[in-house]
């Protein structure tokens, strides 16, 4: 295999308590390291060796992209809450305080959006199946134990809060036994995606413990195995040279032989990840198998908020043979203020992009926001008897019945998330709220829609 004399780089991972040792912090002035120091304690702070090295332009810093994907900067943070933290540092606070105060501040980052935590979480005999989400009907989401971290952290990430550890990993499911006898119940569901974190942090061995039983004879029904995962863009060593690299790329074949589609949902957020030997060779190596590999990213301002930037990389993805899959809002949570790109010129920027690839990369959709009634596509601006309005619809709904039908929002050009938007033409309510709020009446009487 292609491994053969190959160098094996092993990862270094860089936190706030060790990445003064990465010698291109040197580059950064004073201000800016300390800005990590504030932001880093609040939000979560993880890059390593390969991006440092292979991703990060160090000469365009602290404007590269990847940069800003991977280490804290000062304006994730609201003005008064990095006061706050700045000045608890600056009279060298003991620990507890510097904690105290980092939880205070991440209580007001509204740490759980669009109602992950209770709404999805089925049953299985009255007990609660922590571990699997289930909400739209042909998919079900699976959160491996050991695939709850990540090779780096992306500032934006909706899952900060496990990472700094004000979540316990409830979410988190050891093994598949429950897992399968909940698919062995339900023959609606096609698709299981594993996701996390990322669960490609797992050793290979690991993760064939998770993944094996699905592909048991009487899960029939049971179709596509999809696995979230932003590996490829943090250490592809890991389908390449890592020691179990080829053990991996072996299980992927054992699933596709076992006649599943194997889905890598790949998270690419800029062309720069795409752009290394050891990236393409990744890519590769993992389409040899007969998995297919499925590419999205929300829009971030600072990074790739920008037509040219998502043109080039739905043009390198379908080159390098992947299929470009979602353009996501980025979500109301953490530093969003810093990211958020309103949902009209999210889809001016989409508009833009999608006008300048070919057909076979307008298989993205988007821009889309993950809301706790369904994902939501921003269709476009238009003019309906004489009110400009924003026109939406449902890419998946919490009830299958509202996909797919469009839906009208009053024109705010400031708008980034759905609880921003107002029905057109003076309604009282969009269509589905009134469903939304019978069935989860029970669990809070002011229903937000995020
Ligand atoms: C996005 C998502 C899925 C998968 O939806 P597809 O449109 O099939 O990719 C499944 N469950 C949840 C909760 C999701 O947010
Ligand atoms: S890789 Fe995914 S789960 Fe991990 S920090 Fe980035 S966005 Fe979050």
């Amino acid at each position: 295999m292609a491994t053969i004399g190959q160098q094996a780089p092993k990862l270094h991972s860089y936190a706030l308590h060790n990445y003064e040792r990465i010698p291109q912090i040197q580059k950064l002035s004073a201000e800016q390291r300390f800005a990590i120091e504030v932001v880093g304690r609040v939000l979560p702070f993880k890059t390593n060796n390969y991006v440092v090295d292979e991703l990060i332009d160090w000469d365009r810093v602290p404007d590269d992209p990847i940069f800003v994907l991977n280490f804290p900067q000062p304006d994730m943070l609201l003005p008064h809450h990095f006061q706050e933290m700045a000045r608890v540092l600056q009279k060298g606070a003991s620990r507890e305080e510097i904690l105290r105060t980092a939880n205070h501040i991440r209580m007001q980052l509204n740490p759980h959006p669009a109602g992950q935590l209770e709404y999805n979480v089925p049953e299985l005999d009255g007990q609660k199946l922590y571990g699997i989400q289930h909400k739209y009907r042909q998919t079900v989401l699976f959160f491996p134990n050991q695939g709850q971290t990540c090779h780096a952290y992306c500032s934006f990430c909706f899952r900060w809060p496990q990472f700094v550890g004000i979540d316990e990993l409830k979410f988190a499911m050891r093994e598949t036994e429950y897992l399968v006898e909940y698919l062995r119940r339900h023959t609606e569901v096609t698709d299981v995606l594993f996701t996390g974190g990322d669960p490609l942090v797992m050793r290979a061995r690991i993760l064939a413990r998770y993944l094996e039983p699905l592909l048991e004879n009487d899960l029939a029904h049971l179709q596509n195995i999809r696995i979230g995962t932003k590996a490829l863009s943090y250490w592809p060593y890991k389908f390449v040279t890592d020691s179990d690299a080829d053990e991996l790329l072996r299980l992927f074949e054992k699933i596709v032989q076992a006649g599943k589609h194997l889905a890598i949902m790949a998270h690419f957020s800029h062309p720069r990840e795409l752009e290394t030997p050891i990236v393409q060779q990744a890519i590769q190596r993992i389409r040899n198998t007969g998995a297919e590999i499925r590419t999205q990213s929300p829009i971030l301002r600072n990074i790739n908020a920008s037509a040219s930037v998502w043109a080039d990389m739905w043009r390198m993805q379908v080159n390098m043979g992947m299929v470009p899959y979602y353009m996501f809002i980025v979500r109301d949570t953490g530093a969003q203020h810093y990211f958020s790109v309103p949902l009209v010129e999210a889809w001016q920027i989409f508009r833009q992009a999608y006008q300048e690839v070919s057909g076979l990369a307008r298989t993205v959709r988007g821009p889309s926001m993950s809301t706790t009634p369904g994902k939501i596509q921003m269709l476009g601006v238009s003019e309906v008897q004489g009110e400009k309005v924003m026109v939406l619809r449902f890419l998946q709904g919490r009830n299958p019945d509202w996909v797919h039908r469009p839906f009208f929002a009053k024109y705010d050009p400031k708008a980034s998330w759905l609880d921003d938007l107002e029905p057109a033409f003076g309604e009282r309510e969009f269509f589905f709220e009134k469903e939304m709020r019978e069935k989860f009446q029970k669990t809070s009487n002011s229903l937000q829609l995020n």
